[in-house]
């Protein structure tokens, strides 16, 4: 990188802070997305404070610089990857938490990560609802940019639904403030909805494009103590799909809901079912695992008598093996179908939003793929929202053998296209969204003409989607 803009960056947040040592560059080229190629950037940056990330960002746009914001570089399609030579904006340092009782909400800087948030809530008895599974690496900051969700989204849904207000760097440096904090004499984060269209809503989801969220407000909740775990057996994926949208209509408090076909149990036991402590089990052709929540003991005894009832009005059986939700719900740190991770195998995540009545559609199409193609693949997921489902298929390949590795893309990216014409919605959007799904096009032009808009330069994120081609590459 330019050493005159090193030096001015250097002004801005002091030697210790920036970088452009190969080694400490080599870990800011890659992410957890570990089957997209790393690019190693020209410098990395790890401003204080607000201030800091609007003083950088003016340089950035002076000189035409590609900045990829970064927070726990957790995300898993490659969004957060630099192009060679750019600048990477580390916000781990902005680690403020501000918690607001009275109003149920709480504030927290771009470096905060789900775990310290939660162990911070927990002295007031309150928590965050929604839990990703990375979450000891994932910041709430960064999962709000990419609206994910996680524990507690049967019931609260993605995160975006709990924010309140962002503080946002736009691109040219300004600093904006969203939601009922726009107003400086308010008590703290109360409202959303404040002051006319909804500006949070166009940063939610954002991937970093419009600028950088240096703060995000939040709703929190009392703490839940009682929880119900259980499983449910069922012959076919209609009757569990029935099953979960009775218990919805039912207003049972269910704070995690997978769903889970026997072979795919059979296989991930095999590897970890002993650690987790799961009983050997001839298992139905699906199973749903789910984690009933409640403050109160009363209301769970009367929410866990229900959802038995419902099952077996529904065809199903409950199967009663608490360990598998129980283990799910207590090692939020790494989630069990994570576990085929440690077998280090490459693979592609194919993330996706199903309506829970259609969550058979994604198997009906997923398996004659990986057949059709000759890969291997699994389902996984989990109930995201109040009607949605948030699959992740993967695909398996070994990274040595480059025959392998071309059939697991083209099979990803035709199921990607076969999964648009079920209804089925991108969880974030990503290379595959694009790619040859005609119907995403005039979306796709309504947002990039606001990318243009705010970013004239072209300098964010650029690895995120949607790109704008031949411009500030
Ligand atoms: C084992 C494992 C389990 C996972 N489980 C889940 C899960 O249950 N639920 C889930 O939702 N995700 C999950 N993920 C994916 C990932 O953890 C989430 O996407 C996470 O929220 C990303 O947050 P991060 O802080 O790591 O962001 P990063 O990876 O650093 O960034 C994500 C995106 O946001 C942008 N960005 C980062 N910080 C900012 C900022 N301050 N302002 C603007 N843009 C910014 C980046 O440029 C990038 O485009 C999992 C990942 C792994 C490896």
């Amino acid at each position: 990188m330019d050493n005159i803009v090193v030096q001015k960056l250097t002004a801005i947040v002091g030697e210790e802070f920036i970088s452009t040592r190969k080694d400490v560059l080599l870990t800011y080229s890659t992410s957890a997305s570990t089957s997209y190629d790393p690019a190693i950037p020209g410098a990395v940056v790890k401003p204080a404070d607000t201030q800091q990330v609007s003083e950088i960002l003016k340089i950035a746009n002076e000189h035409k610089i590609l900045v990829t914001p970064r927070s726990g570089g957790s995300s898993l399609q490659g969004e957060v990857i630099p192009k060679k030579d750019s600048l990477v904006i580390d916000l781990l340092r902005l680690s403020e938490i501000e918690v607001y009782q009275d109003l149920r909400s709480v504030t927290v800087g771009s470096g905060i990560n789900f775990g310290k948030l939660d162990k911070y809530l927990n002295q007031y008895d309150l928590w965050l609802p929604v839990y990703p599974g990375s979450s000891l690496s994932a910041t709430v900051v960064g999962n709000v940019a990419v609206n994910g969700s996680g524990f507690g989204s049967p019931k609260y849904g993605c995160i975006g639904e709990l924010v309140l207000g962002l503080e946002v760097v736009l691109p040219n440096g300004e600093i904006i403030q969203t939601g009922s904090e726009a107003n400086p004499n308010a008590p703290g984060p109360f409202l959303r909805y404040a002051f006319g269209p909804d500006l949070t809503g166009l940063f939610i989801g954002s991937l970093g494009i419009f600028g950088i969220i240096t703060k995000v407000s939040l709703k929190i909740f009392k703490r839940m103590h009682h929880f119900d775990y259980n499983t449910y057996g069922f012959e076919t994926p209609q009757e569990a799909e029935k099953f979960i949208l009775q218990c919805k209509e039912n207003e049972i408090s269910a704070t995690w809901i997978s769903i889970y076909e026997g072979r795919i149990l059979d296989f991930f036991l095999e590897m970890v079912g002993e650690e987790y402590g799961v009983p050997q089990h001839d298992w139905p052709t699906i199973t749903v695992s789910m984690v009933i929540g409640r403050v109160r003991e009363d209301q769970l005894a009367s929410d866990s008598k229900a959802a038995k009832e419902i099952c077996e009005q529904t065809g199903g059986h409950v199967i009663g093996i608490v360990e598998l939700p129980r283990e799910e719900w207590n090692d939020r740190m790494r989630e069990f179908v994570r576990s085929s991770y440690i077998h280090g195998w490459h693979w592609r995540i194919l993330y996706h939003h199903q309506t829970l009545s259609q969550w058979h559609r994604t198997l009906e199409e997923m398996w004659p793929i990986f057949d059709e193609f000759g890969v291997l693949g699994h389902t996984a997921g989990f109930q995201s929202g109040h009607s949605s489902y948030n699959y992740y298929p993967q695909i398996y390949y070994d990274p040595q053998d480059e025959e392998d590795e071309g059939k697991a893309k083209a099979a990803h990216k035709e199921l990607a296209k076969r999964l648009f014409k079920t209804g089925a919605v991108p969880f974030k959007l990503a290379p595959y969204w694009v790619d040859g799904i005609t119907e995403m096009e005039p979306y796709l032009e309504f947002l990039k003409s606001f990318r243009r808009a705010i970013d004239p330069n072209n300098i964010m994120s650029p690895s995120a989607i949607p790109r704008i081609e031949g411009e500030g590459e």
